[in-house]
């Protein structure tokens, strides 16, 4: 049995997974989401619509990789428990296929300073790590690699990934990753788009950090 904050936890995966439609970063049920639970680890079944997800459906995983109680997890569950157990500030991943984040994601191309809320994401660009097929240890390192002092980045013919400190967080981040992803396919229409200095980046970071105001809703 679940204790009710257990089950409140697992329950907001779920609402989650629910409400990545509606934001517009999901294509058919090929987002995953993890949260951290203590040492461990906890992350979307495999092969389960949404709508019958229940908190009891959710997969609980240690670090090493071991399932707590049975089930089985996303097939990309190697890149959450990589992401946890290399980044201690991360407390939740979203992973999605959302249209523009895949489409630059299949022309293998990042997204460059093209407008100042890149920093949202932790530095001047994100990039977009090489591919590798799904769910392998591959996939996983080249994800770290890209992800190396950033909250979010692509996957090469695949997708897109946002981290956050919570799972509000990860969630703001990947909304505006994929406005980005947006914005910059617009921009390619009509010609290579001007940059962004990084310096000014870095004073945009700042300002964030001071205001607050560029954050999730807490
Ligand atoms: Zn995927």
């Amino acid at each position: 049995m679940l204790s009710p904050a257990a089950k409140k936890r697992r329950q907001s995966i779920v609402d989650a997974c629910r409400s990545m439609n509606a934001l517009g970063i999901n294509q058919g049920t090929s987002g995953n989401i993890s949260l951290r639970e203590g040492g461990d680890m906890l992350i979307t079944p495999t092969g389960l619509s949404y709508d019958a997800m229940t908190p009891e459906d959710i997969i609980e995983m240690r670090m090493d990789g071991k399932v707590v109680g049975g089930g089985r997890p996303s097939t990309e569950w190697r890149f959450h428990l990589a992401i946890m157990r290399e980044r201690p500030e991360v407390n939740a991943v979203v992973h999605a296929h959302p249209t523009y984040c895949t489409t630059l994601a299949i022309m293998e191309r990042g997204i460059p300073p093209i407008h100042y809320m890149i920093a949202a994401a932790g530095g001047d660009s994100i990039r977009c790590a090489p591919y590798a097929t799904f769910g392998t240890e591959e996939l996983s390192t080249n994800a770290i690699q890209a992800l190396k002092g950033r909250m979010a980045c692509l996957l090469a013919h695949h997708g897109m990934i946002a981290l956050g400190a919570d799972l509000a967080g990860a969630m703001w981040l990947a909304v505006e990753v994929e406005t980005l992803a947006h914005q910059y396919v617009n921009c390619l229409q009509l010609g290579e788009p001007p940059l962004l200095s990084s310096e000014e980046i870095r004073n945009v970071a700042d300002r964030m950090a001071n205001y607050g105001r560029y954050s999730a809703p807490r």
